[in-house]
């Protein structure tokens, strides 16, 4: 994905919203990037620097909000992406949230704990004071987690002499995280997956769905789905997954992949029982299973030019970021396929970052089960707002999120 694409998208919809040429221009940009270089004191006593850089986009509508990355292929670019789409996210699901991502250029692999533990404390140290619970909250994402986090929050309690629970979200359990977290993108998605199959008019039970991908995000998704009566078809991971037209006996097939079972040899059919007459697919073969529903949750850019044509379903939602190319998305909009897009329907996470949030900064406590119908709750209420506007407007399901955020957004943002 090219920053382009946002900032055309932006463009597009700004002028639709009739925003002024200023506006745009400020939406478009992110307000603040900070690149820095760090030192850090290696195992071997060499000292090595390092990269990293926090891009906060937009804080008009609340503090900066998105993840710190580890990879050896931070870039500017990619973050400044990101760093967009996190403001368009939080504006979509009406939380007081602006947009931020930030990253280290590194291949955590290769760092011993003590390295990383250094590492996280100089990056934290760099960019300390822009960040803070109101001005710009972190959280994990790729390549980190709750320990690294810890080690952040750390540093910046140190250097500021405060405690600062909330300057950070993706936290463990018992160090000021919440319990639904875990779960939140794959439930949300499951909120959002009820909510749009009703178009369909169908009970849930002889609604179809194909699921690529069976991470945090694939397993949770498709746990809440099974528990809400759909018929899971297919599932696959990056090596592969089984496909039954009749149904995944789920309940079972989660049961052995927690117990060290692979997706691509696990399979119980609600039909047949165990391991008996159900198709192995392979990764990329399973977008185009016979299904109602697709949902891709693996990687990006899995539905090219090359294989939008081949795909039977008649909704798609996106619950990994991006997953369809831009000329995949004309051919499936031409085919008359629903998307729910990415902004939109994998939001439940950085919700949940905002109950955690809440709970750290004003004090205000959800039990697990008022967290997960709280979840569920705003999700489908984004999702109909969105289906609302794009019936009005006569534009697609992505298009109508970027209304609604961008009003949103501009509504507090000064020019
Ligand atoms: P994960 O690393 O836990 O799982 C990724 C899954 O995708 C694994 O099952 C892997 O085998 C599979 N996979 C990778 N490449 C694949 C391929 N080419 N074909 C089929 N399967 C493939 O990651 P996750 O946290 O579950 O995230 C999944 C997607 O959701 C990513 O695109 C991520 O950016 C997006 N996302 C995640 C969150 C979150 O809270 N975890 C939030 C928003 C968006």
């Amino acid at each position: 994905m090219d920053y382009q694409e946002i900032e055309n998208l932006i463009e597009k919809m700004g002028k639709k919203l009739k925003l002024e040429t200023e506006m745009i221009e400020l939406i478009k940009n992110p307000k603040r990037i900070v690149e820095v270089k760090f030192p850090v004191k290696m195992d071997n006593g060499k000292t090595k620097v390092f990269s990293g850089i926090r891009v906060q986009h937009n804080d008009a509508r609340g503090p900066f909000k998105g993840g710190i990355r580890y990879h050896q292929h931070v870039s500017t670019d990619e973050v400044k992406i990101l760093a967009a789409l996190m403001s368009l996210k939080c504006a979509v699901i009406d939380i007081p949230f602006g947009g931020g991502k930030g990253g280290v250029t590194v291949d955590p692999k290769k760092l011993s704990q003590g390295e990383l533990k250094r590492l996280t404390k100089a990056f934290a140290k760099s960019i300390y004071e822009v960040i803070g619970e109101k001005k710009d909250v972190p959280a994990p994402d790729m390549n980190t987690n709750p320990q690294i986090m810890k080690w952040f929050r750390e540093e910046y309690e140190k250097l500021t002499g405060s405690s600062a629970p909330g300057v950070i979200t993706g936290k463990a359990l018992n160090d000021g995280g919440i319990e639904v977290r875990d779960e939140a993108t794959g439930l949300g998605g499951a909120a959002v997956t009820a909510e749009v199959a009703k178009s369909l008019g169908k009970k849930p039970a002889d609604v179809t769905i194909a699921i690529q991908g069976f991470g945090n995000v694939g397993s949770n998704l498709a746990h809440h789905l099974a528990h809400m009566g759909f018929k899971i078809v297919a599932v696959a991971d990056v090596e592969g997954g089984m496909v039954h037209e009749d149904g995944l006996d789920y309940h079972q097939t989660i049961k052995k992949i927690k117990s060290g079972g692979k997706v691509c040899e696990t399979c119980i059919c609600n039909i047949h029982g165990p391991s008996k007459d159900c198709n192995k697919v392979s990764a990329s073969k399973i977008l185009e299973t016979k299904c109602d529903i697709l949902i891709p949750a693996a990687a990006g850019e899995q539905i090219t030019k090359e294989n939008a044509d081949k795909i039977k379903a008649r909704i798609i939602v996106e619950l990994a970021n991006h997953p369809i190319l831009p000329e995949a998305e004309s051919i499936l909009s031409k085919k008359g396929v629903t998307i729910v897009p990415d902004i939109l329907a994998n939001a439940g996470g950085v919700l949940a970052s905002y109950f955690e949030w809440q709970e750290n900064v004003e004090k205000k406590k959800m039990k697990y089960e008022q967290a997960q119908k709280a979840l569920i709750s705003k999700m489908k209420k984004a999702l109909v707002e969105v289906e609302r506007v794009s019936k009005q407007e006569k534009v697609s399901l992505r298009e109508a999120a970027y209304l609604v955020a961008l009003k949103r957004i501009a509504k507090f943002t000064k020019i």
